[in-house]
């Protein structure tokens, strides 16, 4: 079955409105989240419900658990901790309670999601270079692990070298352990302000790339009306 992979939504209600048309046209009914569906920008609860109707599979994100106070906050950069921190106040209780329970690491079949890296999930380091991925791949009992948490779509192969920013429909290799960062719904880092997240296709064995736009300057303005950092706002159209 076509399943949507979204990651890294941070609050961004247009672009994950648009991710959502995108799914909804495709007809995908089976939906993994990799966390960080809050912090940075302005719509944390909107997002959260959204996310929700979804009916994912979700794991939990380094920001969704700052944000409900499972996790330090003092590695986080300033303008992510007082996102992180307004995110958390905006929860009800039971929203909260939601986002308490999300796991760590699921593992489904051929498939394994985790936000970070399968190395020590909990203290969410990145997989940014091949040797962050051997330490991951060293835990992955799957062919294939999803991620997220850098924002920037990659895929990393057991053996040979990482696929950087790919595009379009990628035909992966049962044989051959691999990690799909599947980029950033809602702040993209890659240098395309766009919104990213891949559809899997498990009969095919492929992942597919999607970019999609939405209307930054909404959520931009929206992120300077709730008085987070504008710095945030700014990173929005540059895709940084
Ligand atoms: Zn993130």
């Amino acid at each position: 079955m076509k399943t949507a992979v979204i990651s890294d939504i941070h609050s961004n209600l247009e672009a994950l409105e648009a991710v959502r048309k995108v799914i909804k046209r495709e007809n995908i009914t089976r939906v993994f989240c990799l966390g960080d569906i809050l912090g940075y920008n302005a719509n944390p609860v909107e997002c959260l419900k959204i996310v929700r109707e979804l009916n994912p599979v979700c794991v939990a994100g380094n920001h969704d658990f700052a944000a409900v106070g499972l996790t330090n906050t003092d590695y986080f950069n300033p303008y992510a901790k007082v996102a992180a921190i307004w995110s958390g106040k905006q929860l009800n209780e039971e929203q909260t309670r939601f986002i308490k329970s999300l796991q760590l690491v699921h593992r489904e079949g051929e498939v394994t999601l985790v936000h970070a890296s399968l190395h020590d999930p909990e203290l969410w380091g990145y997989i940014l270079t091949q040797a962050d991925a051997n330490a991951s791949f060293e835990y992955q009992e799957t062919p294939l692990c999803f991620i997220g948490h850098s924002h920037f779509p990659c895929i990393y192969f057991e053996e040979g070298v990482p696929l950087v920013c790919p595009e379009g429909v990628i035909q992966l290799n049962k044989e051959i352990k691999t990690v799909v960062n599947v980029g950033s719904v809602g702040q993209p880092r890659d240098g395309n302000p766009k919104a990213s997240f891949v559809i899997y296709d498990p009969e095919n064995y492929t992942v597919d790339f999607q970019r999609v736009a939405y209307d930054i300057e909404t959520t931009q303005k929206k992120v300077l009306d709730a008085g987070l950092p504008s710095f945030l706002a700014e990173r929005l159209s540059m895709g940084r």
